[in-house]
């Protein structure tokens, strides 16, 4: 069991961390620190010399990549080129080159478990390993013979007949004094929130994740009870899903739970059968200009707004819905009162992408019903230009409304963009987000991918704003 401070970064097991831990550390040269590292890999150098290609990996080429100058290794099915962060690796040339050419998860796992590698060797990432062909796989018959404990829980990993290990995802798990963290190893490139379906009632957590035509199952009677928020993060580029609980009371868990009997298993999506449930919030067909009349109440129609991702799950069977096919519709949920805009007067909407969905209402309900506004600011952050929903409107509303205005802030901008780039931070919260007068009473919203969200709340709080004045939506 592995038990790791709140603040485990870097690890205890880890080497970044100072050698306290019995580990030898190797003195670096200078220049040669983790911030200079992190440096280099922003600078822009090409650090696998395949100009940002990514390629699949055979054992032969990997293996050939075996020296200082020219060292390649393979990490949970990813291979990455480690010779620019020879010098920088604080357990020195000869740790690294122990895995040089070959398939070094193992090593990692024993000496640097809790290292964020897909972070850290991010740039240095070369590609997937080449899965040798298999036959198509209908059901599930052969038991793992992994048979190491894992974290107290038996593995009981049941994988398809004929599959190569590699294709399965694996998973452990870790835990703080009051959270714990379940790791996904999905060996999917790509992957997307819209491929995780977590549900959970009382102590049973049940987490699916979808691997093309494939369905990973976690699926446990937890040890301890959690609380019902329950966050995902997801390395997309190398396929690390955390699943993050919240545990009710502070106790140390011995195992993560009672595996059920779908625990840990890899199958053909359509032999599971799984319902799948999103929210989404309805908008408006469009946002009125005209500010006389209120918007149209029409209460025999709902309005979405969606956004279909290439390999969304669910996004993907909407998309591909034919008339006369049926969806279920729940009643509404959400905690948000109109009252809480009634008696702002300054109001700042915080969206991210298809976060945008619930500022629609209220944007309309906000210029159109509540005169004690002053200001109506929306911060819209997207990844291009192309991302930004609904822009021309906003800026002809923009230009309607003396108290609406709007800022454009993009993540992955092109070269020609002038306006606004980054994500969400403090320093640009603090430039956008300002009270028209030092005592006005502030509202802001804040909806997004849920980091977004909960960096956003976060920052708001440090610049002194109260748990009153901020909304986020959470799904
Ligand atoms: P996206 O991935 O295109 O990202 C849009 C912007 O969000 C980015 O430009 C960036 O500025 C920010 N962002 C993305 N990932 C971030 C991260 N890890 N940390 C900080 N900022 C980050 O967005 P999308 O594909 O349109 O997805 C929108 C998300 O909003 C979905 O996850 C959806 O579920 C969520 N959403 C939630 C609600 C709700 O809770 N009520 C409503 C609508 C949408």
């Amino acid at each position: 069991m592995l038990n790791v401070p709140p603040q485990a970064f870097p690890a205890p097991s880890s080497q970044q961390r100072a050698a306290a831990g019995g580990r030898a550390k190797v003195p670096l040269k200078p220049g040669r620190s983790l911030m200079d590292w992190i440096r280099l890999t922003k600078s822009g150098k090409d650090m696998t010399g395949l100009k940002g290609r990514l390629i699949e990996v055979t054992e032969d080429e990997l293996a050939k990549h075996n020296k200082k100058e020219d060292c390649w290794i393979c990490i949970r099915g990813f291979v990455y080129n480690v010779t620019p962060y020879m010098e920088y690796h604080p357990g020195g040339e000869d740790e690294l080159m122990k895995a040089a050419g070959t398939d070094g998860t193992d090593l990692f796992d024993q000496v640097h478990r809790w290292v964020n590698y897909e972070s850290m060797l991010k740039e240095c990432l070369v590609g997937r390993m080449a899965v040798k062909p298999i036959a198509a796989p209908k059901e599930i018959t052969s038991v793992c013979e992994e048979k190491k404990q894992l974290n107290g829980m038996l593995p009981e990993k049941k994988v398809l007949s004929g599959a190569s290990k590699d294709l399965t995802p694996s998973y452990d798990w870790f835990q703080t004094d009051s959270l714990i963290t379940i790791v996904i190893y999905t060996k999917q490139k790509d992957m997307n929130a819209e491929l995780v379906i977590l549900d959970h009632e009382d102590k049973r957590l049940r987490g699916e994740i979808i691997v093309d035509d494939y369905s990973y199952l976690l699926e446990v009677d937890l040890d301890h009870a959690v609380e019902e928020d329950m966050a995902v993060n997801i390395a997309e580029k190398v396929g690390k899903v955390e699943i993050i609980l919240k545990k009710k009371d502070n106790v140390h868990w011995k195992i993560l739970g009672q595996p059920l009997e779908s625990h840990n298993t890899f199958m053909k999506r359509t032999d599971r059968g799984t319902e799948v449930v999103k929210p989404y919030t309805p908008v408006l067909p469009f946002l009125p200009l005209d500010f006389k009349e209120p918007s149209c109440h029409d209460s025999a129609h709902i309005y979405l707004m969606i956004k279909i991702y290439s390999c969304g799950l669910f996004t993907q069977a909407l998309d591909h819905l034919q008339i006369g096919d049926c969806i279920s519709v729940s009643n509404p949920e959400g905690s948000f009162k109109k009252s809480q805009v009634q008696t702002s007067e300054d109001l700042f909407l915080l969206a991210a992408g298809t976060g945008f969905t619930p500022m629609v209402k209220l944007l309309n309900f906000a210029l159109t019903e509540v005169s004690c506004l002053r200001t109506v600011k929306l911060i819209f952050f997207n990844r291009t230009e192309d991302d930004i929903l609904w822009r021309n409107q906003l800026e002809q509303l923009a230009l309607k409304d003396q108290r609406f205005e709007i800022q454009f802030i993009l993540s992955q901008p092109k070269k020609d963009w002038v306006g606004k780039q980054g994500m969400i931070s403090s320093s640009l919260l603090s430039e956008f987000v300002k009270r028209s007068r030092k005592d006005s009473k502030v509202l802001i919203c804040i909806c997004g991918p849920t980091p977004f969200t909960e960096q956003g709340v976060q920052y708001l709080k440090d610049l002194g704003y109260s748990q009153e004045e901020v909304h986020p939506f959470t799904a």
